[in-house]
């Protein structure tokens, strides 16, 4: 999947931190700690909208006006290095797969 979204920066980036590390990516539901995690993952179709957002929480928002909120990854990073830039926190296998399926429908994204 490859992203070419309108990043948001309307909130200060301690609270879109915190948000994205507590609520699913999809939903919005928030996350119990001992819950389950499921995790997905893009890569931005310009390098340079990587190297803005390295390391930042940000805010994409989709044709819809739904916001969602993605972790862009560190150069230094494992998941950088397994090609992964962008990941979605989300709370089950349904918001996965919803948020994929609304991703590549409303901003022609591809795997
Ligand atoms: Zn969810």
């Amino acid at each position: 999947m490859v992203v070419e979204l309108e990043v948001m920066r309307n909130r200060p980036s301690e609270e879109r931190n915190n948000y994205w590390i507590s609520h699913c990516g999809w939903c919005d539901r928030e996350l119990d700690e001992e819950g389950p995690r499921i995790a997905t993952h893009a890569k931005f179709r310009e390098p340079k909208d990587y190297r803005k957002n390295e390391g930042l929480v940000v805010e994409f928002t989709l044709a819809t006006g739904r916001p969602v909120l993605a972790y862009v990854v560190t150069r230094n990073s494992p998941a950088k290095r397994e090609g992964k830039e962008v990941l979605f926190q989300v709370c089950s296998e349904r918001c996965k797969e919803e948020l994929t399926t609304a991703m590549k429908a409303e901003l022609d994204l591809f795997d």
